[in-house]
């Protein structure tokens, strides 16, 4: 395709902005439409392996990322309530070593931010706030794009980067019927100024018990630590980041949890205790027609198990940038960008969904038994953190699975 070729966008998250970078470095014309009529994120954290930080730093954000992140020293896999550790994976220079690229932890606002000011130095113009994305028609010259307002834009290319409820993908593959997990996600976020003075190092504690496990970490530079606590639930509640609930349900969830994990719950603000309900989507085999595709949450909606799924959005802008110039035929990009990320995403969706079990066994000795057959770190610096979006070798258009 060649560089004229005008791409849009449905959705400024994470995956959006990223794509709309690598677009633009490739010379593409991009346009963003975003269906909120403010730019931002939520106040929750990120964590992104060297995988996704090795296309940011790409991007020209690497002093950027390091004004705002915390680079933890080690993954712990904690015992719920004696802390005895299960397992330690080294994180800090080790994985930068070994996978040409740091492993950083965020406030996802603070990573938002500055992946908007980077997109819009680059086109100022890029991003349409208020504009929500309905569906789109498409024909031999082009793809129109259907807006809630009653207007339209003309494009070459229709990418929807429209999250885990997304319209472009309802439209291309059908509605996915989201199957609740059975597991729904606390988060807050306690000032370490509120905790007692070296309460815990820069690491990344996972913290694993019978039907619960809690990942507790660093942001911003180490000023506001970092809560999820996922909890096997048979209450439905709403799947989204926004949806509080009472602080007393959270700590009765925690009950007979370490001090540690009691130190963070009371130190939260009462008011600002929120709760997702975790929803699994098998992934789809098809993301692509002939002048549109996903990419992120909407091609490959994942459990947050492995910490993957911002990073996957991130890869597939890169993989994605690439794939455009891999071909004159638009139709056979888009296959060549699907066909070198299917398998990838569908592995981690599905190992994900296996943490799932494993960090919520019901006793400590089958957790210990649990992790003693696991070696993750030298498996996942294989095939997960090593992966290459800059480099890797693109698919052809015919080997779609
Ligand atoms: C508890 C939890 C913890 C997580 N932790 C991590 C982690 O540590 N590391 C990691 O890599 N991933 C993590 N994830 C996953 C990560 O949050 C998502 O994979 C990531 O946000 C996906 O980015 P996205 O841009 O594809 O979608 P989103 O972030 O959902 O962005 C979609 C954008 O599209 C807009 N939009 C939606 N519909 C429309 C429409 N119709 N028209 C126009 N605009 C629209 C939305 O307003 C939004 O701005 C976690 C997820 C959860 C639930």
């Amino acid at each position: 395709m060649n560089n004229k070729e005008k791409v849009l966008i449905a959705g400024g998250g994470i995956g959006g902005i990223t794509a709309a970078l690598c677009l633009l470095r490739a010379g593409f014309a991009v346009e963003i439409f975003e269906q909120a009529s403010e730019l931002g994120e939520v106040g929750a954290g990120i964590q992104l392996s060297a995988n996704a930080v090795q296309v940011l730093e790409y991007l020209g954000l690497k002093e950027k990322l390091a004004e705002i992140a915390v680079q933890p020293l080690r993954y712990e896999f904690k015992i719920f309530d004696t802390a005895e550790i299960l397992q330690q994976i080294p994180l800090g220079e080790a994985h930068s070593n070994k996978h040409g690229a740091p492993y950083l932890q965020f406030h996802r606002a603070d990573l938002h931010a500055v992946l908007v000011q980077k997109a819009l130095e680059l086109s100022p113009s890029l991003i349409r706030l208020g504009k929500t994305v309905t569906g789109f028609d498409e024909d031999a010259q082009g793809v129109t794009l259907k807006l809630s307002d009653g207007t339209t834009e003309r494009g070459d290319i229709l990418i929807g980067a429209d999250g885990i409820k997304s319209a472009v993908r309802a439209q291309i593959a059908g509605d996915t019927i989201p199957e609740y997990t059975g597991q729904v996600a606390w988060r807050v976020m306690v000032p370490t100024s509120d905790l007692p003075n070296d309460f815990m190092e820069h690491i990344t504690e996972i913290w694993v018990g019978p039907g619960k496990h809690a990942v507790v970490y660093f942001l911003r530079r180490g000023e506001l630590l970092n809560f999820v606590g996922a909890v096997d639930h048979a209450e439905w509640s709403e799947e989204g980041w926004t949806v509080k609930y009472p602080w007393s349900d959270m700590k009765k969830d925690f009950e007979g949890w370490h001090p540690n994990i009691q130190k963070i719950l009371d130190a939260a603000d009462h008011d600002m205790c929120f709760r997702w309900a975790l929803n699994n989507r098998p992934p789809i085999k098809n993301w692509s027609t002939d002048r549109a595709t996903l990419l992120g949450d909407a091609a490959h909606a994942t459990l947050p198990y492995m910490a993957q799924g911002a990073a996957m959005a991130v890869e597939d802008g890169a993989v994605l940038a690439r794939a455009l110039k891999a071909s004159d035929n638009v139709s056979e990009c888009l296959q060549i960008y699907q066909n070198s990320r299917i398998e990838r995403t569908t592995r981690i969706v599905n190992e994900s969904s296996a943490n799932k079990k494993l960090f919520h066994l019901n006793s400590t000795e089958e957790l210990k038994a649990a992790f003693a057959k696991r070696d993750i770190s030298s498996e996942r610096s294989d095939w997960l953190f090593s992966y290459d979006a800059l480099n890797v070798e693109l698919a052809s258009p015919h080997s779609g699975i």
